[in-house]
């Protein structure tokens, strides 16, 4: 659901009114602010806005801690969707003022540059003092506009760095909403994003793409038997595992609580099922300790599924075979890595299996 439905000239109006507003309070012009001001002025929030004329009655400005308590209180999360639109917008505002002054500036100068030329030229002749007088003031005049002209130029350059770095915070704030708290890998939004980026990408390109799932087994054991915070532990090992094994624009996921997905482009189904292999084998060679006695734990497995992507297939048929395949690994006693069959009906890829395989080393 989008917060804002604003198109950009009418978010470049709100821009425009929100501007003033906003630095005249005593909080720092960061998005927080910017947010709360953009809402009263678009008035699409009734009871922020009656909270606003509450609070800046009797000509009172907003602190800090007031403009985060509006924006808590009244707007909470702002999505990343609507974030980065209005910072977009932002962006292009001041690039437009920008712009047009420096437009200004140069018809200033033009202008100014004429002048001189022109007393000059009359300064040859017969001079004639009371007109010089007045090409003097006239000069003087240009030149304080020009001075006038440049300092808003120089304005305008800040605050464009400014909202630069603001813009930036927002791409920091999108990336920390796509990424997992505990493992640090894309989590599954992020994920279906690089899916879905990478699918039509491959509706072009000549190379397989393939995906693999890996989930942990008996891992309610695990946590059952030694506690959550080291079933988190066992998470965040595996995840490392992952990491250290894919390579360039491979995406490793957090697919869900103990589930992993990794997203594999250009690659044939022959080299994802080495590498589910070697993750595998991998894993099941690593020990976890525990932090308070060091003691060793049982060994982690996982079951893995493997596919390569067919054409025509959607995202979620796609990932629906990949997780089918994990299935028939947890039937088959786990630990084992199992291939998908291509789509019948569809264009298999080159190196799909004609048929479900399972194996084991
Ligand atoms: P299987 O081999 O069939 O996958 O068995 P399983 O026990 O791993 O499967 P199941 O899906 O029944 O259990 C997964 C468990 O993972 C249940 C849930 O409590 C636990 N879990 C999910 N997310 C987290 C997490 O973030 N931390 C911890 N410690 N446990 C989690
Ligand atoms: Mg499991
Ligand atoms: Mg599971």
């Amino acid at each position: 659901m989008m917060r804002y439905k604003e198109t950009v000239n009418q978010s470049a109006e709100y821009l425009r009114l929100s501007l003033p507003l906003m630095s005249r309070q005593a909080a720092a012009l960061h998005p927080l602010s910017y947010a709360i001001w953009y809402e009263y002025v678009a008035g699409i929030n009734k009871p922020l806005k009656a909270a606003i004329d509450e609070l800046t009655s009797d000509g009172r400005v907003l602190d800090e801690a007031a403009t985060v308590e509006l924006y808590r209180k009244y707007i909470a999360e702002l999505d990343e969707q609507s974030a980065q639109r209005v910072s977009a917008g932002f962006q292009k505002v001041l690039a437009d003022i920008t712009q047009s002054a420096a437009h200004a500036g140069d018809h200033a100068d033009q202008f100014g540059n004429t002048l001189a030329q022109w007393s000059e030229s009359q300064g040859v002749a017969a001079p004639d003092y009371q007109a010089e007088k007045g090409i003097d003031k006239l000069l003087s005049g240009t030149r304080a506009m020009q001075g006038a002209i440049s300092t808003l130029k120089e304005r305008l350059d800040d605050s464009r760095s400014e909202i630069e770095r603001l813009r930036q915070e927002v791409d920091r704030a999108r990336e920390d909403a796509l990424v997992d708290g505990l493992t640090g890998l894309v989590n599954r939004k992020g994920f279906d994003l690089a899916l879905a980026a990478c699918l039509s990408a491959a509706e072009t390109s000549t190379q397989d793409t393939c995906a693999l799932i890996a989930d942990i087994d008996h891992f309610k054991q695990v946590n059952d038997t030694y506690g959550h915070l080291f079933g988190d532990k066992v998470i965040r090992a595996v995840a490392q595992i992952l990491k250290a094994n894919v390579k360039g624009q491979d995406t490793a996921a957090r697919y869900g609580g103990e589930e992993f997905v990794v997203l594999l482009p250009e690659t044939t189904l022959d080299g994802a099922r080495a590498l589910a292999e070697k993750i595998r084998l991998t894993i099941e060679a690593s020990r976890v300790r525990r932090a308070d006695n060091n003691q060793e734990i049982a060994r982690i497995t996982v079951s893995l599924g493997v596919a390569a992507y067919c054409a025509g297939e959607t995202a979620g048929e796609f990932i629906e075979r990949v997780d089918n395949a994990l299935y028939v690994s947890k039937n088959k006693g786990r630990n084992r890595v199992t291939l998908a069959p291509a789509v019948t009906g569809h264009r298999p890829g080159r190196q799909a299996a004609g048929s479900a395989q399972s194996a084991q080393s």
